[in-house]
């Protein structure tokens, strides 16, 4: 009888942000894969499980995956309790489906047992809610990076349409999404927030607007983050951290 092969979101850093179930399957595991953004007090939690890490940062790894579906697979057939632990929610951004098709295809049980995405993190620590009544009725999850063969403005139209919009793995390409923004129409002036590291103790937040965006590429100083905008985080420009006036030029 093969195992069960549990997708859990570990939540966006700080290892108490994960769920009960996520905790509890973690304690029962027998094998964990997990990725670079999690939590070592997280993988703790899984005392007695052999842990293995097929971290990969950022997007660059078409072929890893598929590799991990394999070893998926193989681990579900020696083993009871399997969990692929992921950063945040596993059906955001999290290459949940690849897993989920090739364990379906192999016939193995799955479940997902879902986390905290970073963007609700990032609300919470800015108090700001991505819904602000009379504000924003809409929120875009988005992100600029593309899966080989998929057009690369793909996250734009959804961006310009929400009224909130959380855009991750955007770092590295801020001055570059500025840069689409702008010439699409969104004023120079949208209050824009930044958060790195969001629920962790290093966790920095800089409140500027889409004009200084580009400024978030220096500014970054390596760890996970999220890039927010809307009308909704006008009210954090006047007291978060700023942009040094030289870093925003
Ligand atoms: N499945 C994850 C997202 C994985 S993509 C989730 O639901 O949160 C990785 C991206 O998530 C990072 O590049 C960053 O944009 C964002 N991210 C993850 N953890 C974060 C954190 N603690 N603070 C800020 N951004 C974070």
């Amino acid at each position: 009888m093969p195992g069960k092969v549990f997708l859990v979101g570990a939540g966006p850093g700080a290892p108490d942000l994960i769920t009960v179930r996520g905790a509890e399957i973690l304690k029962r595991s027998d094998i964990v894969f997990y990725d670079a953004l999690v939590h070592p007090g997280t993988l703790a939690l899984a005392q007695r499980a052999e842990k293995i890490a097929v971290g990969k940062r950022c997007g660059r790894h078409s072929t890893a995956q598929r590799f991990i579906n394999k070893r998926l697979i193989d681990a579900a057939r020696k083993h009871a309790v399997v969990v692929r632990l992921k950063g945040g929610d596993p059906m955001l951004f999290g290459r949940a489906q690849e897993e989920i098709a090739a364990l379906a295809a192999a016939g193995i049980e799955h479940e997902v047992i879902p986390g905290v995405t970073a963007a609700l993190a990032a609300s919470a620590e800015v108090g700001i809610s991505l819904t602000q009544r009379g504000v924003a009725r809409s929120v875009a999850f988005a992100t600029a990076r593309s899966a080989p063969g998929t057009p690369a403005g793909e996250w734009v139209e959804p961006v310009l349409r929400a009224d909130t919009a959380v855009i991750y793995m955007g770092a590295g390409q801020a001055a570059e999404i500025a840069r689409t923004l702008l010439a699409r129409g969104l004023p120079p002036a949208l209050p824009v927030v930044v958060v790195e590291n969001a629920t962790l103790p290093q966790s920095r937040c800089l409140a500027l607007t889409l004009a200084e965006l580009p400024g978030v590429e220096a500014w970054a100083s390596g760890g996970p983050v999220l890039i927010l905008l809307g009308e909704a985080f006008r009210a954090a420009l006047p007291t978060a951290a700023r942009l040094p006036a030289t870093a925003s030029a």
